[in-house]
Order: C-alpha cells, then structure tokens, then sequence
C-alpha cells in the first residue's frame, strides 16, 4: 500500500515525500481511511507507531479538501504535554508546509507573552488547535473561545491523561464542543477507564488494535539487581572510558536526574538534565541539543518517557523502575527505533523486584539479570521507592514532573 492509495490530497502528498514518508504504517494503513469516512475511531497504539501521521493526515486533508474560507478552529487535538502538543505542531508545519493550513500549540507555563500568542492564536482561529487540558480550560474560561466551528477533536494518549487525573477537564472541554463533530481517541493502553470514557464521548467508533506492549525485536535489554547506594556507581561503570552512543537515563525524581548529571558532569562526560523545573525554552534547548548530539547523555524524569519522537538512541538506562510496566516498554521504545538495535538497562533495587516481575509478564519474557561488577555488590537501600500513581487531584504536583 501506498499513500496515494487513500486519495489524499495532492499538497500532502507532496509534503510526505518531502519528509520521506514512502509508505504508511500499519496504524495509518487501518486509520486513514476510516477517519476520512468521518467515523469516530478508538485506535489502541503506541507512540512511536507513526499515530500522529494517522490522524493528522486525514484531518489536513477535509481541511484542503473542503475549505471553509473561516478563520476558525476546525480541529481540536488534546494531548497530555506540552512537548507532545509542540511535537504534533511540529508534524502539522511538516504535512502542511505546501498547504494554507494554520496550527497553533498551546500548553502552560511561560510567560504572559506566551499566554498572549496563544491567546493570539485562539482568536484568530488557527485551523488545527493543539492543547493540554489545563492551559485550554484557562483560555476558556477568560471567554474568547469559540468552538462553534470544531469538526474533528483527537485525544492523543488517552491513557496517560487519564493518569494525570486529567479526566474532569477533559470532560469539561468536551461539553463546550459542539455535539455534532468526528471524535478519535488514541491510547497505548485500554484500561476500563478508557472505555468507559469512549462510551461516554465517541458515536457508534470504528476500533483498532496495534500490537502493543512488546519491545521492538532489536533492543538488547538487561537488568542489574543493585542497591540504590550503588546505583551511580554502577552508571559511572557503565559509562566510564567507554565511546558512548547518545544515551538516556531515566530517574523518577528531578533531584535524582540533578544530582546524577551533576556527578556525571564531574566526571567529564557530556551530560544535560531535563525535569519540570526547566522552563520552556530551556527544556527545548537541552533536546535540540541531545538530538544534534552536542550532548551524549540526557538524564530525564518520566516527562520523556512517551510522546517524544528521538532517534539514534543506542542506551537507555533506567535507573529507577518506571511506576507502570507500560512506562518501561515506552521509556525502552526510545532506543532502536526503526528496525535499528540498541540496548535498555534498567536498576531493579530489592525492593523493585516484585514489580519488576509485572514488567516481564507485559513483555512475554525474562530479562536476563546481569551480574555486579564485585566492587558494586552489598551498599543499602534507601526507603523502599514509593510509587505514585498520578490520579485524582495531583493533576498539579504532577505536571512539575
Ligand atoms: P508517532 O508514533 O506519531 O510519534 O510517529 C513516530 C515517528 O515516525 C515520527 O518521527 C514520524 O515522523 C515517523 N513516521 C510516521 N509515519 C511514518 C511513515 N509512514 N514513514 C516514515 N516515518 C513515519
């Protein structure tokens, strides 16, 4: 199959060879034509699977096809972060490069001149909207927001902003849409909540399934059972001396991530951290400078874990365990991505080791345990890890991640 199998719009065809798009992925096989029969669509997929593409395209192409001449919001996309809504911004520029096709991010923090543009943008009526739930329910409520025109509304990753305890708001912005519009939800997982959330928002929807939850084939995973005394030791041994490929450690606290760049730094080695006490601007700076590989190791909390389109990562290292056996396919997703290999090592402490289990059973195998190096074995562990699954009202303490 190729893309000009579904009769897309000749611009977009254009603007998909231009970005090297030669045939569609499997999601984009089963999605596109559904979505441009103007049916509801629940699609279970992961990032990574090229599901941005799935909805984007269809959607750019009513909007070519049949152009309403206003300056309104046709399509609402509401996604968990503000790095997820710059990256689908980013593929509306891309697919709309040839096109008259108006897109415009808005998620929170910045400043009031951010607030501004996106106040700007809101007005204006940018044709593609790309919101996280909070910053949208703000601008709402200051009364600009119009909605009358909204066709299409897209939920990208569901699942995580159900986690998020994103749930009230979501069901708040619905209510403002209008009744009659095409609903497509995308989620990596289906839980009960998902579907109960589908019941309540699409009409009579279409339903994929990409295979989900295993690790691609070429990601070379292991595991250290380390106390967490020894875990930057063990880092260090991993990395020390060695020609490092663009690597990724993931820690599930900023001071964690802050106190291992920092002792990674001390050791000489090109390290940058990324947390929620970065601003904006910062945060951007440090992965456009890991993705041109002007930094080799990137120590991150969970924000990085979906949504975040990287390549050429050849380590992942998760030094603490992620809070769901979802997360770990994600977080060790970001390595050999396309086919390529790479390699995920992830720190189980004693008392991860139940938890870890949970892991193997989603991926369908076990992990080969690698023995300490001896000069890491014994140290102690600290508090056994607390797991705080986001819900409910730490919506906010979460979005500090
Ligand atoms: P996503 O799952 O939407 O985050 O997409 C993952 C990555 O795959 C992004 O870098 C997309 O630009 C890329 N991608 C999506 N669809 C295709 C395709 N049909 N051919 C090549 N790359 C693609």
């Amino acid at each position: 199959m190729t893309f000009t199998d579904f009769n897309l719009h000749a611009t977009l065809l254009e603007s998909l060879d231009a970005m090297g798009f030669e045939k569609p992925t499997p999601i984009q096989e089963q999605a596109i034509p559904y979505i441009m029969q103007n049916r509801d669509l629940i699609a279970c997929a992961q990032t990574g699977t090229g599901k941005t593409a799935a909805y984007l395209l269809p959607v750019i192409h009513n909007l070519l096809a049949s152009p309403s001449g206003k300056h309104a919001i046709n399509t609402l996309v509401i996604a968990p972060t503000r790095e997820l809504a710059l990256q689908i911004d980013q593929q509306v520029e891309g697919f709309g490069y040839y096109a008259p096709v108006t897109s415009a991010p808005v998620y929170g923090g910045g400043d009031g001149a951010t607030w501004d543009q996106q106040k700007r943008a809101i007005v204006q009526g940018a044709d593609i909207l790309i919101a996280t739930p909070g910053r949208l329910l703000a601008h709402m409520q200051m009364g600009y927001v119009d909605f009358t025109h909204v066709q299409h509304l897209v939920l990208d990753e569901a699942d995580r902003m159900l986690d998020m305890g994103f749930s009230e708001d979501i069901m708040m912005i619905v209510k403002a849409l209008p009744a009659k519009r095409q609903t497509l939800l995308f989620s990596a997982t289906m839980p009960s909540k998902i579907r109960h959330l589908a019941k309540t928002i699409l009409n009579n929807p279409h339903e994929i399934s990409i295979a989900i939850s295993k690790p691609a084939e070429g990601i070379l995973q292991a595991a250290y059972l380390v106390n967490d005394s020894r875990k930057n030791e063990l880092v260090k041994h991993l990395l020390a001396g060695k020609k490092i490929a663009s690597t990724l450690i993931f820690a599930s606290t900023k001071i964690k991530v802050k106190k291992l760049e920092q002792e990674l730094r001390k050791m000489g080695l090109s390290v940058a951290g990324i947390h929620s006490d970065l601003e904006q601007p910062e945060r951007e700076k440090v992965l456009s400078s890991f993705r041109a590989k002007q930094v080799q190791i990137l120590v991150a909390t969970d924000i990085l874990s979906r949504g975040i389109d990287m390549e050429d990562i050849g380590l992942v290292i998760n030094y603490d365990i992620p809070n769901s056996p979802e997360d770990y396919v994600h977080r060790i997703g970001r390595t050999a991505r396309a086919e390529s290999t790479g390699v995920a090592i992830t720190f189980i402490n004693e008392s991860e080791r139940e938890e870890f289990k949970r892991i193997e059973q989603l991926i369908g195998k076990e992990v080969n345990k690698v023995p300490l190096p001896p000069h890491l074995e014994g140290g102690t562990d600290n508090k056994p890890k607390q797991h705080h699954r986001p819900g409910g009202n730490q919506r906010r303490s979460f979005s500090r991640r």
